[in-house]
């Protein structure tokens, strides 16, 4: 079997302590204007490579990598590969983390099923909202609808409320000043991350970031101050969330 899959590196991350190493899915199924990886977004021949190249990788590195995280691009577009590799993982006894969207509920469905994930981090990118949604995600262009990925991408969440005890979640949120940025609408993801036993993490929208739209290189990020008021406004109301700006 192949997969498209742009790079394996070594990296250090919050969730474990000692290394770990991502492996980068090619393709994703939004088109995030303010994407920092935008050339992960494309499935290119270049990036094929046999799955069993990518299972020697995951051997040669088993001695001192605590985690395998895969992530993209969206890793959950290419299912039996990702779910070959998680089962690798688990008989090497490699802990396992996903970074993803969220807009295969289905994919993480299975996973779990087979108690192949330990840690996942969502992206929560905007509220429920259609049009917000379309502005972040260019969900308009997309083959189904905005509704039905908004009620995929709430599934997973169903999905991770469901198995909050047995997983680590991180929900990310990028703040980006004239498009999330309203405090009603980060107060929005609050309601939806306090039912979640995760830690949430503030990220800084970097215009200094290789970008998916050069247009967005024009905004300013957000100040600390700004971001830290936002923080104190949604612990006010959920005072048990777990904020992180980063
Ligand atoms: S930010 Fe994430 S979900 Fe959005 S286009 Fe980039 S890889 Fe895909």
């Amino acid at each position: 079997m192949q997969a498209y899959i742009k790079a394996i590196e070594p990296v250090n991350v919050d969730w474990t302590k000692n290394v770990c190493l991502k492996i980068f899915f090619a393709g994703c199924d939004f088109k995030c204007p303010f994407c920092n990886t935008p050339h992960l977004l494309e499935t290119r021949e270049e990036f094929l490579i046999d799955l069993r190249d990518v299972k020697k990788e995951i051997d040669l590195n088993s001695g001192f990598a605590e985690a395998v995280i895969f992530t993209g691009g969206e890793p959950c577009l290419q299912r039996p590969q990702l779910i070959e590799l998680a089962k690798q993982c688990r008989e090497k006894k490699i802990k396992i983390g996903i970074e993803t969207n969220g807009s295969k509920p289905e994919v993480l469905h299975s996973l779990l099923k087979e108690n192949l994930l330990d840690f996942i981090a969502l992206d929560i990118k905007t509220p429920f909202n259609e049009e917000l949604f379309e502005r972040l995600t260019k969900s308009r262009t997309f083959f189904i609808t905005t509704n039905q990925v908004i009620q995929n991408l709430k599934a997973t969440i169903e999905l991770l409320i469901e198995n909050k005890d047995k997983l680590e979640i991180e929900i990310r949120t990028t703040i980006i000043p004239s498009l999330l940025y309203r405090k009603e609408d980060i107060l929005e993801i609050a309601n939806i991350v306090n039912q979640l036993n995760a830690r949430w993490v503030f990220q800084k929208f970097d215009n200094m970031a290789e970008l998916a739209s050069k247009n967005l290189q024009s905004i300013n990020p957000p100040s600390l101050s700004f971001l830290e008021d936002i923080k104190e406004a949604c612990i006010k109301q959920y005072p048990q969330l777990r904020i992180e700006i980063k």
